[in-house]
Formats: structure tokens, sequence, C-alpha cells
């Protein structure tokens, strides 16, 4: 006899939300009843509200993986932003430098390179794509406790209701509560970096393009939102994120301003801020008996390429594969070898990118003039590398 078994995601981020969407539309949906429990509230979307403080980058192969759960539409007919250019230089050159790296999305045959999109409009997509599916949704219920039964989970919820789980998923942010609590250690790299978020209103347009710009304190990113708008992640020393968030509005555009080499002009602070303390992290596995790690649970990285959310959903496309394969092979979606499939298939390509990141934020902050000279001619040479840099665009484009 078929058996149902009992999935709970826990942690109602991209990442959760997008994992309960694939496994209740996926092939083995009748097999399962998954519920998903977070702890704050419900995200609401009120359309006419200002755009949001948190933004992502959502590569080309990503905004696909929406497409499939029917979430896309709802996202594409708000307010993303296509990004049809990525413009990244150096702090010793100009933007308009040799040495500096542009990608078109003409050049890889592609209509546009990503997208900008709001964290909550992400998530509201996916609820409303869950919301013809069976997937039962608890918010502002924290889960209070977790323990191992014979083939099972049991989740002491907040409420004091509990949950047994056949599989438990994993996808409560880089603090995550289960993660400490089943005993999965992590190793940390801290960057001595916090990254500074806020919305500035350029004095030339966009132009549709993400323009990165390497200082040696840390990457400042400029993302360009649908009003036009731009979006600036400004990974920088700790203190000067503290200064930032402390300035007035006039002192604090002049500071971007200069940051940018007024590759936009003048900018003007036109948003909210908010500061996010900075450090890559990996779990040491992602996968135990009954139990799957995914998202920031299992990796955080440095958000200088905006990939940290793009990994997270490939976890979850790959974790909901893994779990419909086995179902319809017979086999018990929470056995370790079962689970053990998809940590085999994510956990080395989050380690690269990873690294590449945490390589690359290093690169760019070293004061050493020989380094600097190297990486000069570094991005020199990746211009005129053909296949490398196709092969680079496409990782970042998510359609390798
Ligand atoms: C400044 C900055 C810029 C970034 N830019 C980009 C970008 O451009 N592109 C990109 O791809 N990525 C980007 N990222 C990374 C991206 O934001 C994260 O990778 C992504 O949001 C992680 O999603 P998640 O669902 O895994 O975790 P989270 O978004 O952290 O969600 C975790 C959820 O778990 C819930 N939870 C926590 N504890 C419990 C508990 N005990 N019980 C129940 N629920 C719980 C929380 O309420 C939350 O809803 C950026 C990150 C930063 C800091």
């Amino acid at each position: 006899m078929r058996r149902h078994y009992e999935i709970v995601v826990v942690g109602g981020g991209v990442t959760g939300l997008m994992t309960a969407a694939l496994l209740a539309r996926g092939p083995q949906s009748d097999a399962m009843q998954v519920t998903l429990v977070d702890a704050g509230p419900r995200p609401a979307f009120p359309a006419d509200d200002e755009i949001a403080l948190r933004v992502s980058a959502i590569a080309t192969g990503t905004a696909e993986l929406f497409d499939s759960v029917g979430a896309w539409d709802t996202i594409a007919a708000t307010r993303t932003s296509a990004y049809d250019a990525m413009h990244v230089w150096d702090a010793n050159d100009t933007p308009e430098s040799q040495s500096g790296l542009h990608f078109d999305a003409a050049e890889f045959a592609v209509p546009q390179l990503g997208f900008i999109v709001e964290n909550v409009l992400l998530q509201h997509g996916l609820l409303r794509s869950l919301g013809d599916t069976s997937v039962e949704m608890r918010f502002d219920t924290p889960i209070r406790s977790i323990r191992k039964l014979a083939q099972q989970f049991r989740l002491e919820l907040d409420d004091s209701t509990s949950l047994d789980a056949d599989l438990v998923v994993a996808a409560d942010g880089a603090r995550s509560f289960v993660r400490s609590a089943v005993g999965i250690e992590t190793k940390e790299w801290p960057y001595e970096q916090t990254a500074f978020v806020t919305h500035l209103r350029p004095e030339r347009p966009h132009q549709a393009t993400a323009w990165q710009r390497f200082l040696r304190e840390g990457p400042l990113g400029i993302l360009p939102l649908a009003d036009g708008r731009v979006s600036v992640v400004w990974s920088t020393t700790p203190a000067i994120a503290e200064q930032a968030l402390a300035a007035g509005d006039e002192q604090l555009g002049r500071m971007i301003t200069d940051a940018s080499d007024h590759v936009l002009g003048k900018l003007e602070v036109a948003g909210p801020r908010g500061t996010f303390p900075l450090c890559a992290r990996h779990a040491m596995r992602y996968v135990l008996p009954n139990l799957a790690l995914v998202g920031d649970a299992a990796h955080a990285i440095h958000p200088l390429a905006g990939q940290g959310a793009n990994l997270g959903l490939q976890d979850a496309a790959q974790l909901a594969d893994v779990v419909s394969a086995a179902i319809d092979d017979g086999l018990h979606p929470g056995d370790k070898p079962v689970l053990r499939r998809y940590e085999r298939a994510r956990k080395g390509a989050n380690a690269t990118m990873l690294h590449f990141m945490t390589g690359l934020n290093r690169l760019f902050t070293t004061d050493s003039v020989l380094i600097g000279e190297l990486r000069t001619a570094g991005m020199r040479a990746f211009n005129r590398s053909g296949p490398i840099r196709e092969r680079a665009v496409k990782v970042a484009l998510g359609v390798s």
C-alpha cells in the first residue's frame, strides 16, 4: 500500500515557500501532506506601499523556477525591474576603463540578465501559488523544540501543539534553530564587513544596469528599481556602515555618490535604511535521517554577486526532485541515502560559490600594489577569454 508522508517545512522565507510549492505541485503531491510553519506573521504585499528595503537580484534561471510553480505571473505583473546589463569596475579605475567588466543580455542571447524583485513580492507570489494546494500554513508559530523519534522528528510548537514529520525541511534562515537543535555544526568565515542598504534617486537614468564598484573596504552594488530609483548594497567596514546609518540625508547622499564614483551622477537618498552584518557560513552537513537543510540554514554567502537566494532556491528544486523520485521508486523520502542525493548535488556547488565570493571579496579589498596590478591584468584577460567569460555568466544566470 502506498504510504502518506508528513513533510514539515520550517521557515516561510523564499526558500521554505518555494520548497513547499514545488512539493505540493510535484508529481507525488498525493503521497504527502506538507505543513509550513513560520515564527513570523504571514507576509503581506500591499501593492500601493513603497518599494520595500530588501530586494534581491533574481537570475533568469531562477525566475523560470518561480514560473514552474505558477508564481512568476503575479511577480512580473507587479513591479519587478528587469536588468539587461551588468557593469563591474575597480576603485583604482574609472567606470569606462578597459579593465572594467561589462555583460550584456544580447551578448548571451537572453532577453535579460535577471530581475530586481522585493523579497516580500517573491514571498507574495509563492503564497498565492500555494493558495490552491493542500499545504497547511501556520504563521506566528515558532517551533519550541525538535526531537528525534524512531523514524520521525517531533516538533513542539509555541502554541503547545506538536507535529510529527517523516521529513523536516529546515528553511529557517542563517541562524537556523533547527540546525543547532539537531547538532549540525557550521564553519564560519567572518568578513568584517556590514552591508548598508538603502534606495536612492540617481541624477542620470540607471539604464537597466546592475553596477558594482569594488572599493578597498568592500563592494558597492547599485541595482536598478522599477520606478527609476536604485537600491544600494554597500558592503563596507562596520564603522562606515554605522556612520551611514546615522548620517543626515544630504551627507549620506554625498557619501554614496562619492563611493559610486558619480557613475549615475548625484545620488539622493529616497528610501529607508538598514544594515546587515556579513559572515560566510556553511553547514558541515546538509542532511540527517528525516531532515534536510535548505537555503540560508545551509549556507550564507557574501551578497556581492546577488547569489544567496538563488542558491537556496536551487536547493529547494533539487530537494523536491529527490523526494518525488524517491517516492516514485517506493522509497521513504526521509531515508538518509535518499537525502544524501540532495546533499551530494548541492553542497559542493554551494561551497564553490561561497569560496569564490569570499576570494573575490578578499582579492578586491587588498591594499597590495602588486595584487592590484594583477587584478587589473586579470580583469582584462577575463574580458578577452570568450569561453571562461561565457561559462561564468551562465552560472550567474542560473542557466548553466
Ligand atoms: C544585504 C543583502 C543583500 C542580498 N542580496 C541578494 C541578491 O541580490 N540576490 C540573492 O539571491 N540573494 C541576496 N541576498 C541573500 C538572500 O537575502 C538570502 O539568501 C535569502 O533571503 C535567504 O532566504 P531563506 O528563505 O533561506 O531564509 P530567510 O529569508 O532568513 O527565512 C527564514 C524564515 O524562517 C523563519 N524562522 C526562523 N526561525 C524560526 C523558528 N524557530 N520557527 C519557525 N520559523 C522560523 C523566519 O521567520 C523566516 O521567515 C542578500 C542578502 C543580504 C544580507
